[in-house]
């Protein structure tokens, strides 16, 4: 989501006459993206900030924008507390950053909203189909950054996909804290569902995707959906946050750990060939051993492809934070973090290994080190060789070395589509 935000942001600053520079040193206005999910990344955002108010203090005339999760409701205090900082605005509020821009005399086009990007066009992009939460699980903070759910119509959505197919994406990865509740707060109801079957008829589009699930809200009917269309790939994010119920009951995440393998088991009938990542959290407040080892127990049945983990970091204002104490040791949390990812990268070798001789499909995202790089349509990231300009084709290659984390590919077979 971040990702998407800070592009449209830099599509904006081109259209108002800025050009991007990877030398901060350089930059006259620089905009901060922030994540505060944790603590630790809200760590880094004011570790940031430290650094441009001495860069301000060489160079007087730099202008600072921050966005993102750290910027909460009351601006007046993140001004009082950061005042080297230009503009504070919330998460894709770009209309701010506009009255900003005409505040400092810079020339806003007319329509600047419906204007394309300038930038390259990505062949996989990320579009967030909606924004905020409205299910407030007991340790996240993002409903209170983020606000509650918007979607956006399914219509507007399909518009922006039809124009990038063509000007050359050809995967797009829909976004949304809960795409599973997408279209349900619009005066005209829709769903998941009806905007993948839209998606599915753009023309030049080759894939679709999209993030994140919620396993209390994923029905029988989206599974069935995304087994019969074509272009959505067979690959699905479903966070399990823990394997033990009274923790998952603590987390407010509105299901148990046997609802949640019926529902692995569900898309496993409909999808057979489906690639499933996870998100965990170790040290939830009163989190045992014993309660640990059931999510270790989860992760051994369910082998998914890929999992984020993370140690539970208390955020301020949040269920969690006011009614339980943090009361794992950051000891005990990272041999647990540990825990899962030796597991994991066991699990995730051995389903990549059974790859090695097989053809796959890969749809080349760019260059990297002097090879070629795409994903599959299980969402592995596979490199390989070829002289040729691969760039945004579909490339049928055969896998001949695997990692836990990547592929490797020898000559590509044959371009499929282009
Ligand atoms: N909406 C998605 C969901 O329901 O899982 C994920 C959104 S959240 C921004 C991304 C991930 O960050 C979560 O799945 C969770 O594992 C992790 N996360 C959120 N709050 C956290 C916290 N307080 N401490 C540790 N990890 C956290
Ligand atoms: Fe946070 Fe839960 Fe919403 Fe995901 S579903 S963004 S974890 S509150």
């Amino acid at each position: 989501m971040n990702r998407a935000e800070s592009q449209k942001v830099a599509d904006y600053l081109d259209l108002l006459g800025y050009q991007s520079t990877d030398a901060l040193q350089k930059a006259d206005l620089v905009v901060l993206n922030t994540c505060v999910v944790r603590q630790s990344a809200e760590g880094k955002v004011i570790g940031m900030l430290g650094y441009l108010k001495g860069m301000k203090r060489q160079k007087p005339d730099l202008s600072i924008l921050v966005t993102g999760c750290f910027v909460d409701s009351d601006i007046k205090q993140l001004e009082k507390s950061f005042p080297h900082v230009a503009l504070f605005f919330q998460p894709s509020d770009y209309a701010g950053v506009l009255n900003w821009a005409e505040k400092q005399a810079i020339v806003v086009p007319e329509n600047i909203a419906s204007q394309p990007s300038r930038h390259n066009i990505a062949v996989s992009a990320f579009i967030p189909i909606m924004q905020g939460c409205n299910n407030f699980c007991s340790y996240c903070i993002v409903p209170y950054r983020r606000g509650r759910e918007r979607s956006r119509p399914p219509d507007e959505v399909v518009c922006e996909i039809t124009e990038l197919a063509k000007r050359g994406t050809r995967e797009v990865i829909l976004l949304g804290q809960n795409v599973n509740s997408y279209g349900h707060d619009l005066p005209a109801p829709s769903d998941l569902g009806d905007l993948l079957f839209k998606l599915n008829d753009v023309a030049g589009l080759a894939r679709i995707r999209f993030l994140t699930n919620h396993p209390k809200d994923m029905s029988q009917q989206l599974i069935k959906t995304i087994a019969s269309l074509d272009k959505v790939c067979q690959h699905i994010n479903l966070p399990l946050q823990a394997g033990n119920d009274d923790v998952l009951k603590a987390m407010r995440r509105g299901y148990t750990a046997e609802q949640y393998r019926q529902l692995v088991g569900t898309i496993r009938r409909y999808i057979p060939e489906v690639a499933l990542s996870t998100d965990i959290i170790v040290g939830f407040p009163d989190e045992s051993d014993g309660q640990f080892e059931q999510t270790l127990a989860m992760l051994e049945e369910i082998r998914f492809d890929t999992v984020h983990d993370a140690v539970y970091s208390p955020r301020p204002g949040t269920i969690a934070a006011k009614e339980h104490q943090d009361n794992i040791s950051p000891e005990i949390k990272k041999e647990r973090l540990n825990k899962v990812e030796e597991i994991q990268s066991n699990i995730a070798a051995e389903i990549n290994y059974r790859l090695t001789g097989k053809t796959i499909q890969v749809l080349v995202e760019g260059k990297k080190g002097g090879k070629w790089y795409g994903r599959t349509r299980s969402n592995k990231l596979v490199f390989f060789e070829s002289s040729d300009d691969c760039l945004g084709r579909l490339i049928d290659v055969t896998i001949v070395k695997t990692s836990p984390w990547a592929l490797q590919a020898g000559q590509e077979q044959s371009l499929l589509g282009d």
